[in-house]
C-alpha cells in the first residue's frame, strides 16, 4: 500500500498541488490550513466544510499524524521541554522559553548532528537522519496546542535545537514558509531565525530562498581556534563564511542583520585578545553578537567563562561599537539550555566508534 501523505508540513504551494492532483478547487488549501493551524483540527472528520466525499478520500490517502510526546518537563523558570519520539528509537527535543514580552520556541531540524562541534551535546550524540518538514512543524503544533490552551503563545521560533538546519534545507524552508504564512502561524520574518554553524553554499541559497533571520555560530575569531571548536570551519573557513554573510545581508528587499553567536568557554576563546580580534572581524558588518555562557553536559571537559570575564569581553565589543548581549541561561534544571539537547540518537555516523 502506498504510504499516506502527511499534510502537516506542506506549505501552501505544495498543498495547492496536492489538491490540484485530486481534481479539487484551489480554495481547499486555505480551508484545510485553517482547520489545521487555526482550529487545531487533528483529523479530517471534524472538517465539516469539506464534502463528505473529499473527507473520505483524504482518510484513505492522507494523514495529519503528529509524533508521540514521550515527556513534557517544566523547569522552575517556566521553560518547557518536550521529548518527542520519531521511531527507530530516535528522540528529539523542543524547548519553549517564556520571557516578559515574548515566547520563543527552539526547534530541532535533525536527529543528532554530524558536525561534531566539540562543545555541543547534540554533536556528541552523532547523527541519524534529517527530519521531514511534518516532523519539524509538528514540534511547533505540539507546543502551540498546549500553550494556546494555557492562554500563552509562541511569538518567536528559532532553529537552535538539535541539528544543523542548513544541512536539511528543503524541509527547513518548507517549515519557514508555514511559520510566515498567515494561513498557518503568520509570524514576521524577524521572529523566525535559522541558526547555522556555517554551511557556506547553503547560506547563499538561504539568502535567496527565504526572508527569515539568520544567526551564525561563530565561537572563535580566527581559523586556528574555530577549526577546533567548529570542525566544519576546516571546509568553509572564516573568510568564506563572512563573504556568505555579506551576500545574505545584501540580498533581499528589506534591511537585514546577522546575529553572531559566541559560546563563552573558560580559557579557550574568552580572552581580551579574542574579543579584540572578534571586534575587528565584525567591523562594518551589520551584526549583533550574542555571548552564550557555555552550558556543561556530562561528556565535556570545557568550563563556563567567569561572569567577570564575560562582562569584560562584552565591554570590549561595546567600545568597538558592536551591539552585544549576553544570553541568560534558561531551563537548566530540565537540561533544556542551549547545547544541552541530547535526545536519543541512533548514531549512524559511526563517530562514537571512531572517537574511542
Ligand atoms: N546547528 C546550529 C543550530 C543548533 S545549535 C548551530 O550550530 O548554529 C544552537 C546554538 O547553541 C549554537 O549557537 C550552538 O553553538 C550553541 N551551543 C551548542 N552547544 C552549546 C553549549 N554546550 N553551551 C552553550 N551553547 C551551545
Ligand atoms: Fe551541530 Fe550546531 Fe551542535 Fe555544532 S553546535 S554539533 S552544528 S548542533
Amino acid at each position: 500500500m502506498l504510504e499516506k501523505q502527511n499534510l502537516l508540513g506542506l506549505p501552501q504551494s505544495k498543498l495547492n498541488k496536492f489538491f490540484e492532483d485530486l481534481g479539487e478547487k484551489p480554495y481547499r488549501t486555505k480551508q484545510i490550513m485553517q482547520w489545521i493551524y487555526h482550529q487545531g483540527a487533528s483529523n479530517f472528520d471534524e472538517m465539516h466544510n469539506l464534502s463528505k466525499d473529499l473527507r473520505q478520500k483524504l482518510l484513505t490517502i492522507a494523514t495529519l499524524e503528529l509524533p508521540n510526546v514521550v515527556t513534557q518537563n517544566h523547569a522552575s523558570d517556566g521553560v518547557i521541554k518536550w521529548v518527542i519520539e520519531l521511531g527507530e528509537n530516535n528522540h528529539i527535543e523542543t524547548v519553549y522559553i517564556p520571557e516578559k514580552d515574548r515566547g520563543t520556541l527552539c526547534i530541532s531540524s535533525q536527529v543528532g548532528c554530524a558536525l561534531a562541534c566539540t562543545f555541543c551535546s547534540t554533536g556528541f550524540q552523532g547523527f541519524n537522519r534529517n527530519l521531514k518538514s511534518h516532523e519539524i512543524i509538528a514540534q511547533v503544533l505540539i507546543a502551540h496546542n498546549y500553550l494556546v490552551a494555557k492562554g500563552k503563545r509562541i511569538s518567536n521560533v528559532v532553529f537552535m535545537g538539535m541539528g544543523e538546519p542548513m544541512l536539511n534545507e528543503g524541509a527547513v524552508y518548507d517549515t519557514c514558509d508555514l511559520l510566515l504564512d498567515d494561513w498557518a502561524f503568520g509570524l514576521s520574518r524577524r521572529r523566525v531565525t535559522i541558526s547555522s554553524s556555517g554551511v557556506v553554499p547553503a547560506l547563499y541559497r538561504m539568502a535567496d530562498t527565504t526572508s527569515v533571520s539568520l544567526a551564525i555560530s561563530l565561537h572563535a575569531p580566527d581559523d586556528e581556534l574555530r577549526d577546533v571548536l567548529v570542525p566544519i570551519n576546516k571546509k568553509y573557513p572564516i573568510k568564506q563564511l563572512m563573504e556568505a554573510c555579506q551576500y545574505y545581508l545584501d540580498a533581499g528587499t528589506q534591511e537585514r542583520h546577522i546575529l553572531f553567536e559566541y559560546v563563552m568557554l573558560d580559557g579557550v576563546n574568552d580572552s581580551e585578545v579574542h574579543a579584540r580580534k572578534l571586534a575587528k572581524l565584525l567591523q562594518g558588518v551589520s551584526a549583533k553578537v550574542n555571548l552564550i555562557p557555555f552550558n556543561p553536559f556530562p561528556e565535556t571537559q570545557y568550563k563556563t567563562s567567569k561572569a567577570v570575564t564575560i562582562n569584560q569581553f562584552q565591554d570590549i565589543l561595546f567600545k568597538s561599537g558592536i551591539r552585544t548581549t549576553t544570553r541568560r541561561t534558561r531551563g537548566e534544571d530540565v537540561d533544556a539550555a542551549c547545547g544541552q539537547l541530547a535526545g536519543k540518537v541512533q548514531d549512524k555516523s559511526r563517530r562514537n566508534v571512531r572517537r574511542h
